[in-house]
């Protein structure tokens, strides 16, 4: 592993360090600028970031791909048992004194990822940007100012107040102690060593969502990013450990299947997974967990519904079509909250397919780094075949294709799918109930209320939905029927303090502004005489 990903002179003597080690591989890059120039080479194969050091992988490397270019970014580590063990025992050794430290000493390490991140930006943008896939637009500004606006928001939450006083009792005696008026308060702990496991679209966004909170309540993590995109990830740990983070406490190892997941949700060290990825691969984890209590977080999978009320005036309207148009503008429908089924009232509904129809038709399918291009590849070739095998099932079962639906022609590399709208779909359709993750959207009519919340409702998901109207009042008490973790009402745009999750098959439990430091802390009751 080279040393010139590792940021700063610390974070360079340890990466050199690794390298050096016995078994290392052979570094393909040597470094010939200091490791702290922000244009300095980037490497192509990575290690594992463990204890503070690039741990070199013993069963070699494999590739990450750019979706747009097909051509190789990088070489990320493939971890066996004993280096997600190492990982593990890296964490665990560091909690007992990362916990301990006072919040402001965690606040003042987090402040400064959020600084390195500003700063490094320009040179972890292009990285980003090839091994996802997104546009310039997306990666420039929601992939690393989004994820240091994380660091910075948990910063400040290191300093919020984590025990809540109750006022004193009047108890009587009993054989178990003698009465008295009681006192006592909820003091929230670490829950010790986290699993960040995470899916690809917005790799250090997402990471940053977990990692960030976690390590303001005093947590250690061993963060296991998505094999597709999982670079950017690796990087942040140098960042950490420039910012003042002590070793151990931020891990990073990566895989290319599933089995480096698997052996850390397995892992005795591990106290809690949180995890953010489909519905399929979170059922796994948490039967995993349960068996020894593990605790989980669970942000899964998504079917939103944009459901447009017979009420909805122009600009209502207006509105929906470009909250449910994100389905195809951002990040190609890669997003777990898209509306990807809009539900309108049928005296509306041709209106609405018309608005729709327009709008994906003017939008540019092209190369991610081409400054005009709004909609780019999907991550792999293997979900642009399922993607494609989704519309092709539509199409069989008789729903009309109003837009897309075919393979563009351009670009001629890289996995592509045409912004598609897809109407006249009926309920029990298979592409109106599962998710996709692609720029797919379907339209289907409703007759009244009652029928467009049965339909809102009538996946297995339940992460976010959205009502349009003119009368914001109707919209919240319709809010009130969705099985629905966040309902957005005339709007696609989001409150940063929200709780974030989602009923039923989308998740167990809540992330977001002071609800993520809930997230990563158990309560532990405290009891005195007063
Ligand atoms: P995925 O479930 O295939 O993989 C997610 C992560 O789990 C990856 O790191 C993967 O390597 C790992 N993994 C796979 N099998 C595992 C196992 N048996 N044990 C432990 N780890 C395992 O998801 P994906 O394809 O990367 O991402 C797309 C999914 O993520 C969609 O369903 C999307 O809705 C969801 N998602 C949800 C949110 C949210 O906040 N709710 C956000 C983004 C994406």
């Amino acid at each position: 592993m080279t040393a010139d990903s590792a940021s700063g002179a610390a974070g360079a003597r340890r990466a050199e360090d690794a390298a050096a080690a016995p078994g290392a591989p052979p570094r393909p890059h040597p470094t010939p600028h200091s490791t702290s120039a922000p244009n300095s080479p980037r490497p192509s194969a990575y290690g594992h970031w463990v204890a503070g050091a690039w741990r070199a992988p013993a069963r070699g490397h494999y590739p990450v791909v750019n979706p747009a270019t097909e051509e190789v970014v990088g070489e990320a580590p493939e971890a066996d048992g004993a280096e997600v063990a190492e990982a593990v025992a890296a964490a665990r050794a560091a909690f007992e004194t990362w916990s301990r430290t006072a919040p402001r000493e965690r606040a003042a390490v987090l402040d400064r990822v959020a600084d390195l991140l500003t700063e490094r930006g320009e040179r972890l943008v292009p990285l980003l940007q090839a091994e996802t896939g997104a546009t310039l637009r997306v990666a420039s500004t929601m992939q690393v100012p989004t994820a240091a606006d994380r660091f910075r928001r948990y910063a400040r939450g290191a300093l919020e107040p984590d025990t809540i006083p109750l006022a004193p009792q009047p108890v009587k005696a009993s054989p178990l102690a003698p009465g008295g008026l009681i006192g006592a308060a909820a003091v929230r702990r670490p829950v010790g060593v986290v699993a960040c496991i995470t899916s690809y679209n917005f790799p250090i966004v997402n990471l940053a969502g977990k990692v960030a909170p976690a390590l303001a309540m005093g947590n250690t993590v061993v963060a296991k990013p998505a094999p597709q995109d999982p670079l950017g990830c690796l990087e942040l740990g140098p960042i950490l450990q420039e910012a003042g983070l002590p070793d151990g406490v931020f891990n990073v190892v990566t895989g290319s299947g599933a089995a480096a997941g698997e052996t850390l949700v397995a892992d005795p060290g591990v106290d809690m997974i949180s995890f953010t990825g489909s519905t399929a691969v979170g059922k796994r984890i948490a039967t995993s967990a349960g068996e020894r209590m593990a605790r989980t977080l669970m942000e899964l999978g998504g079917k939103g519904a944009a459901i447009v009320l017979g009420d909805a005036d122009e600009r209502a309207v207006k509105s929906a079509i470009s909250a449910v148009g994100s389905t195809w503008s951002f990040h190609s429908g890669q997003i777990c909250t898209a509306p990807t089924r809009i539900l309108v009232h049928r005296s509306l509904y041709e209106k609405v397919v018309a608005g729709l129809q327009h709008y994906a038709s003017a939008l540019t399918v092209g190369d991610p780094v081409d400054n005009s291009t709004i909609v780019g590849p999907l991550i792999s070739a293997a979900q642009r075949d399922r993607v494609e095998a989704y519309i092709a099932g539509a199409r069989e079962q008789g729903a009309r294709i109003v837009v897309g639906g075919e393979r563009p022609d351009h670009p001629k590399t890289g996995f592509y799918v045409a912004p598609t709208l897809i109407a006249d779909a009926t309920p029990d359709m298979t592409v109106a109930r599962e998710e996709l993750f692609g720029p797919v959207v379907v339209a289907l009519p409703f007759d009244d209320e009652d029928e467009a919340v049965d339909i809102a409702n009538g996946t297995p998901y339940g992460l976010y939905d959205y009502v349009f109207s003119a009368d914001a009042g109707r919209a919240w008490a319709l809010a009130a029927r969705l099985r629905s973790g966040n309902v957005g009402i005339n709007t696609a745009q989001r409150h940063p303090e929200t709780a974030f999750g989602g009923f039923k098959e989308s998740g167990v439990g809540r992330d977001g502004g002071s609800f993520g430091l809930h997230a990563y802390s158990e309560l532990q009751s405290v009891v005195w005489p007063s």
